[in-house]
């Protein structure tokens, strides 16, 4: 049977940072293949290189050495204004304490990637309106976000992850300041956008209720991979 296409694939990268002038490996020689339609939980203890490893796959910071392909990109020697370009088109990011625009609302917020894309006004209305809906936000658009809870704006933050269709859509440890019942909703949204959409996730988490949604399971400890682990379909 055919596999899905490589979306991304990282190939031997490392990241070292300078601490006080002190070298600390953060990522050492990871190498990952991720397809088209993965649902993958990089699990690790705090400090194991997880944020590392997404920022690098995001194009958020660049390796020390090794390489990171997006879409058959080798995007490792990209200039700046091209690493910014392709996170925009390629990449949708979810971070751990929401990043919503506090003066847009939540319509606004999901529209705002597309509006920098270009895309025109009725089609980014309609297709925000839709995807808010989608993430059981319906009624609540117009809402600012301080007065939506933090899995509403959570499911505020995926919805404009994913709003621009990304190749892969990178959330950092997303149910980190949710209660668990708010954490799982998020999961289970995330899991029918991936599974009804074939929406990509790369996602990190110390949460077992996360890690138990997961359909492959990459475990990092001390910056290394130490597993790679398919669940049963
Ligand atoms: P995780 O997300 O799994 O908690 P990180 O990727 O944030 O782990 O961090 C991996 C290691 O790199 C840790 O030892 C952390 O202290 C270090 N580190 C992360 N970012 C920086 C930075 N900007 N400067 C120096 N050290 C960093
Ligand atoms: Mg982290």
């Amino acid at each position: 049977m055919d596999q899905p296409p490589v979306i991304v694939r990282v190939e031997r990268a490392s990241r070292v940072y300078q601490r006080d002038s002190i070298p600390v490996p953060a990522l050492q020689d990871a190498s990952l293949d991720i397809r088209r339609g993965d649902f993958v939980a990089l699990v690790g203890p705090s400090g194991s290189g997880k944020t590392t490893l997404l920022n690098l796959v995001g194009g958020l910071d660049r390796p020390t050495s090794g390489h990171i392909w997006i879409d058959g990109q080798d995007i490792t020697a990209l200039r700046p204004g091209a690493l910014a370009e392709l996170r925009l088109r390629k990449i949708g990011f979810v971070f751990q304490e929401y990043n919503l625009v506090p003066v847009l609302s939540a319509l606004e917020n999901v529209e705002y990637v597309m509006l920098l894309q270009g895309v025109a006004e009725g089609r980014r209305r309609t297709r925000a309106m839709g995807l808010l809906g989608e993430l059981g936000l319906a009624g609540l658009e117009h809402r600012w976000p301080n007065e939506l809870s933090g899995g509403q704006q959570q499911r505020v933050a995926v919805a404009r992850a994913i709003a621009a269709e990304p190749v892969i859509v990178l959330p950092d440890e997303p149910t980190a300041n949710l209660d668990s019942k708010a954490g799982a909703t998020l999961m289970d949204l995330m899991r029918r956008l991936n599974e009804e959409r074939g929406t990509t996730f790369v996602f990190s988490t110390h949460d077992p209720m996360v890690v138990e949604r997961a359909r492959r399971v990459v475990r990092l400890r001390d910056g290394r991979i130490e597993a790679d682990e398919r669940s049963a379909p």
